[in-house]
């Protein structure tokens, strides 16, 4: 499933593009308005009396701009940013050791934080608190606990999944920001923004395309761009407009609303399989050969959003409007369901 073109996550081809792509300010961030003017009051703050940040989580799907917003903290506050994930930091030393390296006011950057081991994550606990570290050297009879000071620094933490959070770890950040889907408009300055970037002759038809079936997902909106250029270079001397989109994304089997085989996939096995569910996660992730996280974190989010498919205690459910998309009829009617 990796050659998944509108997956959220992050793959090895969008790397470099990224990079050359991400804003590097606030005021080049687009969208989700309530969290930057949030941000901005932070750093403000923080520069005014010349302190860290205070810690912030910040938990979405995959490719909302999680660490690109870690990073424009630290753009903004300038001062260097440390970055990692959860499942990377293996023992207590790996995490004292990046800890103890950084400066003062840093930025640490953890991504997929719900995946911590306990003991780092416990470890973790009164380092964000009071900026200590208790480091046992040495076992058995001859351990001995070692109290270290560390600089002032900032956690930022980025999770696809909030619920995972231990309570304690989610009580140290002070701030907890949810990022939300991009609407089509945003979506339509990111792709212009992006094709100015990339010098891609693009209209706006052309953009809106691209925006409408980018999955609300910037990290997609760019991936799709990058696929459709390639096209138009092919077939349509390098210039983008509404056919040349549409037809390139049509070969990349990427629907009007921005759903790809899988996705339909993953509604269809509700549908015609289980006559609209209630279906387990697991049976629904065996149909489409992804492992349950994924499904749970990549594919549904935005089958929830569209209103596609509920998740029920009793599992997953196909609504009346994934019927009507999929040009699907009902059979056995479940009333309470709709
Ligand atoms: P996440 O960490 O949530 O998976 P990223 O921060 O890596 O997502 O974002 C993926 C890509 O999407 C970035 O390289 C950036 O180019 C783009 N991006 C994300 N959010 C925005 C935004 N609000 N405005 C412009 N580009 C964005």
């Amino acid at each position: 499933m990796s050659e998944r073109v509108i997956g959220g996550q992050q793959r090895t081809e969008d790397q470099e593009f990224e990079w050359s792509l991400r804003p590097g300010r606030l005021a080049e961030f687009i969208g989700q308005e309530a969290i930057k003017a949030n941000l901005e009051i932070l750093v403000r703050a923080a520069h005014g009396r010349n302190e860290p940040i205070e810690h912030i989580l910040i938990a979405g799907p995959p490719g909302l701009g999680k660490t690109t917003l870690a990073n424009i903290m630290a753009n903004e506050m300038g001062v260097d940013i440390r970055t990692t994930s959860g499942p990377a930091i293996e023992h207590q030393g790996a995490l004292a050791s990046i800890l103890t390296n950084l400066e003062d006011r840093d930025i640490f950057f953890i991504d997929e934080i719900h995946r911590l081991a306990r003991p780092v994550e416990e470890s973790l606990y009164p380092a964000m608190e009071d900026f200590k570290f208790d480091y046992v050297g040495g076992k058995g009879a001859g351990a001995q606990t070692i109290r270290l000071q560390l600089p002032r620094f900032t956690v930022i933490g980025a999770t696809t999944r909030q619920g995972m959070l231990s309570a304690p770890l989610r009580d140290r950040f002070g701030a907890v920001y949810a990022l939300y889907f991009y609407d089509a408009d945003d979506l339509f300055q990111i792709v212009q923004r992006s094709a100015r970037l990339l010098k891609v002759v693009i209209d706006d038809p052309g953009a809106r395309v691209i925006a409408t079936r980018a999955r609300g997902t910037p990290r997609i909106a760019n991936r799709l761009l990058r696929r459709v250029r390639d096209y138009a270079q092919v077939r349509a001397q390098g210039r983008i407009d509404e056919q040349v989109a549409r037809d390139a994304l049509a070969m990349l089997d990427v629907d009007e609303l921005g759903l790809d085989a899988i996705d339909r996939r993953i509604l269809r096995t509700i549908a015609e399989k289980y006559e609209g569910g209630p279906v387990g996660l697991e049976t629904v992730a065996v149909s489409v050969s992804e492992d349950p996280e994924t499904v749970e974190d990549v594919y549904e989010p935005f089958l929830m959003q569209l209103g596609f498919l509920a998740r029920t205690p009793r599992g997953r459910v196909a609504t009346k409007l994934a019927y009507d998309h999929l040009g699907l009829v009902k059979v056995t009617e479940q009333p309470h369901l709709f």
